[in-house]
């Protein structure tokens, strides 16, 4: 058993090593809470020691976030800075790394206007919407990873003291991010020739459809010509392979923006701009979401959807057994960084292009007729359990099953 002081060198290692891959030269953006202040020096020091040129840290702090939300003139919400639409935008030209430090207090904004926090949200993210395209189509490195926070820990840990709550995320941390066991980098260089595996054997079936079963779930998902179902690692424009989630346990693609039909239910609680939203449930005809429900966080769940047009429909299609390291730890982490890679999932909103062979090339009307979905949204929720099944539907005709039972149905 390592101490954490070990394991969080370890941690910040990989990050910069595997996650980002940082290549000599290069210069590093990194988008931290203040809370994060331990680990944010540990990654700097480690970038520098990968031959980084230049590291810079974007601090923020939640609740000052929260005060904007609460207290912002109504017109100023709607308003983003063009320094900071700048300050990224030529760094993704210079073809900088970009690393996110994901942690927040899932309940931070719990009565705060959700419509006020939409708006805010849009503005930014309609802004950077060329650094998004950026981001996307993996044209730049870029990583989130998360660290805990005592509001994060307490929610996810209620027992024991804050010291205790904290120690007790970190440690499911490094688990799920494979910190804590042998060479961590060994580690996962097994891990993701396995994903790449699996991802492999669906590329090669090429399904037409896939066809979900399970509680409060039939749903059928047509595929586009020649997508590509991808897993864990990316390649940069300067063909630098990194890998933007850690953890990471999906293996994902694109579903034709028409040819979605049927209902999903969520199988777990999904946490946006710190509102719960609890067993959502979405029908789909010709690929729009036509009806939902939500047991609670309906008014932030219509905000997403009514965000624009492609907000109504799907853009990720991902696949995660039930026995993954993170699914078996049976905690729900309360952020979609974790959550999300326990479970199935879709994601409302935008695609990623290089779901699609030579998606990352194509024009926005390219992508449209081939049915790429395009939205500021992209939110993730889960769909996955131990009762769901999919099917796939080859070209021919052929049914093979793809899960039984919330797992791969074979190991191949
Ligand atoms: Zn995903
Ligand atoms: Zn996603």
């Amino acid at each position: 058993m390592q101490e954490y002081g070990e394991l969080l060198q370890r941690y910040a290692n990989v990050t910069v090593r595997v996650g980002l891959n940082l290549q000599p030269g290069q210069t590093l953006l990194v988008m931290a809470p203040v809370a994060g202040v331990e680990f944010v020096r540990e990654v700097v020091k480690q970038a520098y020691g990968a031959g980084a040129r230049h590291v810079y840290v974007d601090w923020e702090d939640e609740q000052v976030t929260k005060l904007r939300y609460q207290l912002e003139p109504e017109v100023a919400l709607q308003e983003f800075p063009a320094w900071r639409v700048e300050q990224r935008e030529q760094l993704a030209a210079q073809g900088a790394a970009f690393l996110t430090i994901h942690a927040g207090d899932p309940d931070l904004l719990l009565g705060v206007d959700a419509r006020r926090i939409g708006a805010a949200k849009k503005a930014g993210l309609t802004a950077l919407a060329k650094y998004r395209e950026d981001i996307q189509n993996m044209r730049v490195s870029w990583l989130v990873v998360s660290i805990p926070t005592q509001p994060w820990a307490a929610k996810v840990f209620p027992e024991g003291t804050s010291a205790e709550q904290v120690a007790r995320l970190w440690q499911a941390i490094f688990k799920a991010t494979r910190v804590d066991g042998g060479d961590p980098v060994i580690a996962w260089g097994n891990h993701i020739k396995d994903l790449h595996e699996k991802a492999n054997f669906l590329n090669e079936q090429r399904f037409k459809r896939l066809h979900y079963r399970g509680p409060g779930t039939d749903l059928k998902i047509e595929l586009p010509e020649r997508h590509l179902w991808i897993s864990a690692e990316s390649t940069n424009d300067q063909g630098t392979v990194f890998v933007p989630n850690m953890p990471t346990e999906e293996v994902f693609t694109l579903p034709y923006r028409t040819g979605v039909e049927g209902v999903v239910t969520s199988s777990m609680p999904l946490n946006h701009d710190g509102v719960l939203v609890e067993n959502l449930s979405l029908t789909f005809r010709a690929g729009r979401v036509v009806d939902f429900s939500a047991d609670s966080g309906y008014d932030t769940l219509k905000e997403i959807l009514d965000a624009d047009e492609g907000s109504r429909y799907l853009g990720e299609v991902a696949l995660v057994p039930q026995n993954s390291p993170i699914a078996n730890m049976g905690t729900l982490f309360y952020n979609t960084l974790f959550d999300e890679n326990a479970s199935c999932h879709l994601a409302i909103g935008s695609a990623y292009p290089v779901c699609l062979e030579g998606g990352a090339q194509m024009n926005r009307e390219m992508l449209d007729q081939r049915g790429v979905n395009h939205s500021v949204m992209h939110v993730d929720f889960m769909i996955g359990s131990a009762q769901l099944n999919i099917d796939g539907e080859t070209h021919d005709g052929r049914v093979v099953p793809v899960f039984r039972n919330g797992n791969w149905a074979s190991q191949s």
